[in-house]
């Protein structure tokens, strides 16, 4: 029941994620006005914004002006329901589960406005690791290199907080300074990192930990440069002026991170 209940949950989050996305990058109000067709300019009515279900009943399409509604909007949705639903199977109804159900969906967002737009929203970067650090003192998570140094000084709570808080300054700091010093020591110009991956990893580090955001950045950047230049090699792409969604790996790596490396599987004893 509750596992049933996250999964709709995720599903409506989801659908809100599909305003966040299209609307953060615009700068627009992301209450007002309701959703509207973004080719005929229709109000859209309730019953054709449940999430997944009216896209498959419309077949993809506004009923108004047939014009298609792309897949996407139903895959962001699919994906926030089952990352809330894993969340709910792996945790149960605990504040976990609601850190890593708020996780997924900041990290899907993240994931569709860099691969779109090659935007990160300060919204979700930024308040996302507000959201990290005031879920930290709260949560199951193992404490970290500084417990050894606090542990009987501080309670659990400040322990968890300050671990949480020393996580997302030095993944942000790493992956601002690593790119650098590869210029510097290969003399090569590349800089494919933007201010907006520095505020991502904040709320990574904040979010899963020091070692949970290390693992990302490795394997983000392992994502990025296999299939980025895959990518770049096969459609033909400039190397030089073709900007990589480097968040979109990031995040891929992130959730991957979250469910197998750090967060879910070994919580709930799976491993
Ligand atoms: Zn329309």
């Amino acid at each position: 029941m509750f596992e049933a209940l996250m999964f709709l949950t995720g599903l409506l989050i989801g659908s809100f994620l599909n305003v966040c996305i299209y609307r953060l990058p615009r700068d627009l109000s992301v209450v007002r006005p309701r959703s509207h067709c973004p080719h005929c300019g229709r109000m859209v009515a309730w019953y054709d914004n449940i999430p997944l279900v009216s896209w498959l009943l419309l077949r993809g399409q506004c009923r108004h002006c047939l014009a298609s509604i792309s897949w996407r909007y139903a895959a962001v949705e699919l994906a926030t329901g089952l990352a809330f639903l894993l969340s709910a199977i792996s945790l149960g109804p605990t504040i976990d589960t609601a850190k890593y159900a708020t996780f997924s969906a900041i990290i899907i967002a993240l994931i569709v406005t860099d691969l779109q737009e090659r935007i990160l929203p300060d919204e979700l970067t930024l308040g996302g690791t507000i959201a990290g650090l005031a879920f930290s003192p709260f949560v199951s998570s193992e404490p970290g290199i500084l417990a050894l140094l606090f542990w009987n000084k501080l309670g659990p709570h400040w322990i968890r907080l300050i671990d949480a808080v020393f996580a997302a300054a030095v993944s942000s700091g790493l992956i601002w300074v690593l790119p650098w010093l590869y210029q510097k020591v290969r003399h090569r110009e590349g800089g494919w990192m933007g201010l907006g991956d520095v505020k991502m990893m904040a709320m990574i580090g904040a979010f899963i930990g020091l070692r949970g955001s290390l693992f990302t950045m490795f394997l983000g950047g392992l994502l990025g440069s296999v299939l980025g230049y895959t990518y770049i090699f096969l459609k033909k792409k400039d190397p030089s002026t073709y900007e990589l969604p480097f968040g979109t790996f990031l995040g891929a790596a992130a959730l991957a991170v979250a469910v197998w490396g750090e967060g879910l599987v070994a919580l709930s004893g799976l491993k």
